[in-house]
């Protein structure tokens, strides 16, 4: 695809601005450390609003009422071979301290149409796009879980603008 410069700490907050009634309602506090290294990096990754949209949404639902959202990006120096000259991945993780994703789902959770939650609340989409929109940038997506902690990280590959 075509290169693009990407603020993707700008790109998570307007999905923020989108979601902040969602958040609102449930009264979530909002534990933002957004990295200024990611600022002017490009990516030929396309579809992100789409990645944070879907992860948020999760975790705000499935957060408790009064509940935490943390979200953290940074940058980390991948080095490919002795040759080629070190390039920087994009990071973000989102967190919530909701009730976590028993194990015996956790193999489930990226196959279309599969979802826990009730019939026109939720579509089972939502994973199954992300991981396929991580997988077309050449990205990781990866996630732990447990009672009152759930991370999904996305790395993405991007090179200095
Ligand atoms: P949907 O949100 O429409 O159910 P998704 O593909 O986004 O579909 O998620 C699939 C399922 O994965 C959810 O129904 C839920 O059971 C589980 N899940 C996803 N994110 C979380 C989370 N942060 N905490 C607990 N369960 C989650
Ligand atoms: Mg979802």
């Amino acid at each position: 695809g075509e290169k693009q410069t990407i603020d993707v700490n700008a790109s998570i907050h307007a999905t923020l601005v989108i979601l902040s009634h969602k958040i609102r309602e449930k009264q979530l506090t909002l534990d933002k450390s957004f990295s200024s290294d990611l600022v002017n990096l490009q990516t030929e990754c396309q579809g992100l609003n789409q990645i944070w949209t879907n992860l948020l949404d999760n975790a705000i639902d499935a957060a408790p009422q009064g509940g935490t959202l943390t979200i953290r990006t940074w940058t980390e120096q991948v080095r490919t071979g002795p040759q080629t000259p070190p390039r920087a991945n994009i990071c973000v993780m989102f967190r919530d301290n909701g009730p976590g994703i028993p194990p015996e789902i956790q193999s489930r959770i990226f196959d279309p149409f599969y979802t826990t939650k009730p019939v026109g609340v939720g579509t089972g989409l939502g994973l199954g796009i992300v991981f396929r929109i991580v997988e077309q940038c050449g990205g990781t997506l990866r996630f732990t879980s447990a009672p009152g902690d759930t991370e999904f990280v996305v790395r993405l590959p991007s090179t200095r603008a």
